[in-house]
């Protein structure tokens, strides 16, 4: 069924919005962070307006609500991603799930010389905090090539690299190249080759079902701002018996049972991990993200995606001197489309597109790693999402063209 996109984008009012040119605001930067529909800010607003109040402390009827609504966004959003609410730890976002995945559980479970597999198509989220740790604690930190014909992971190679390695860490879709990795395979080669696997979901929660109990993987990071949520807030899923390996990095209020002055007793489960006053208006506007998602299939929002990007490509590919990098008509690709005129800078690109009234990101969306690879400094990146229209796609070609023709 074809998404209602007048009625979906009725529902974010950011989309009406003008530019100070005059020009109507076309978002392509969904990959970098979503827009947030009206039920998301009126969640948050009314958490403000009605019951702001600290979550799991007092005994009075705010606190009792807040609580509540803290501890039922974590149902479902944990039920979003096919799981239990007590293998979900709220975060800032990906990035401090990963880097709760290093802090907790590998600084406590890895030793010198232990191998942690990376890509080289990792965020920076992925890839600073292994190096940190590397510096720490001497573990070896092994990068998996891409290809850069076919702009996929080299399977090959990432066969003989997870020999005896501990952890691997795969961004499930790359947030430049919008490439899925083989994520099935990933997991089921690493853990036969006696690793845990790490997911960066942060690019593929927003249009692919995400099951953490039915994939297997041991860690997954997800980032609500990418996925109609507000920013301030992601999780790491773990699994049952990892969490129980994982010791807090942060300690103090929330965490505990008892402290005496002697020492402290601490809770057990996600609990462990949530230090000091939770992100509380930020959970209930994810839980309403989720529950405003619920209402499509992902697969429906990755078709629409799909079928954008896909075109889009197709036609900027006609336009002289357009280089794309990744594979967006894939039919798995996110739709990000990372590009570079011969001629233009991309910075320039960025400018030129803005005046236009088109938002793309510009720069080494942090993966300098696969900027190396690539032999680029940086591109330029349209990402869409499911707002977006074939009508926004065709005036984006049009604007592109002009540039092209006038400026190259
Ligand atoms: N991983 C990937 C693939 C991303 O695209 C991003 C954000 O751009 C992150 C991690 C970091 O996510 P967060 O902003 O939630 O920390």
């Amino acid at each position: 069924m074809a998404l209602d996109l007048k009625q979906i984008r009725s529902e974010f009012p950011i989309l009406q919005r003008k530019l100070p040119n005059g020009k109507q605001l076309v978002y392509f930067d969904n990959a970098a962070t979503s827009q947030k529909p009206r039920c998301v800010i009126s969640a948050m607003s009314n958490y403000y307006e009605q019951y702001n109040s600290n979550a799991h402390r007092a005994n009075h009827t705010l606190a009792d609500e807040a609580t509540t609504a803290l501890e039922t966004a974590r149902e479902n959003i944990a039920k979003f991603f096919g799981t239990s609410p007590s293998q979900l730890i709220y975060t800032s976002g990906a990035t401090e799930a990963i880097n709760l995945v290093a802090f907790s559980w590998a600084r406590e479970n890895l030793r010198r010389d232990d191998i942690v597999v990376l890509t080289e198509m990792e965020h920076h989220a992925d890839i600073v905090p292994w190096q940190q740790l590397s510096k720490e604690i001497g573990i070896e930190v092994r990068y998996v090539p891409i290809n850069t014909e076919t702009y996929k992971l080299d399977m090959e190679a990432f066969s003989i690299a997870i020999q005896d390695s501990s952890l691997v860490c795969v961004v499930h879709t790359s947030n430049v190249l919008g490439v899925r990795n083989p994520i099935e395979e990933i997991i089921k080669l690493s853990h036969s080759a006696g690793a845990k696997v790490l997911l960066d979901c942060a690019q593929s929660a927003p249009h692919e079902k995400i099951n953490f109990d039915g994939l297997g993987a041991d860690f997954i990071a997800i980032s609500a701002h990418k996925m109609a949520g507000p920013t301030g807030i992601g999780c790491l899923l773990v699994k049952k018996d990892i969490m129980i390996q994982m010791t807090p990095f942060m300690t103090g209020g929330s965490m505990i049972k008892t402290v005496t002055t002697e020492g402290s007793t601490f809770q057990d489960g996600h609990a462990l991990f949530e230090t000091g006053t939770p992100r509380i208006a930020e959970a209930i506007g994810w839980g309403a993200a989720v529950e405003w998602l619920n209402q499509f299939e992902m697969k429906e929002i990755h078709s629409h995606i799909h079928k954008i990007a896909s075109w889009t490509s197709i036609e900027m590919k006609k336009i002289p001197g357009i280089m794309i990098y990744g594979d967006p008509e894939r039919s798995d690709s996110s739709g990000a489309i990372s590009f570079l005129h011969e001629s233009i800078q991309s910075l320039d690109m960025a400018l030129l597109l803005d005046e236009g009234g088109f938002a793309v990101r510009t720069g080494h969306h942090c993966a300098q790693p696969l900027m190396d690879a690539l032999s680029v400094p940086s591109t330029n990146r349209a990402s869409f999402w499911i707002y977006n229209t074939m009508d926004e796609a065709k005036l984006f070609i049009k604007h592109l063209k002009y540039i092209v023709e006038r400026f190259a």
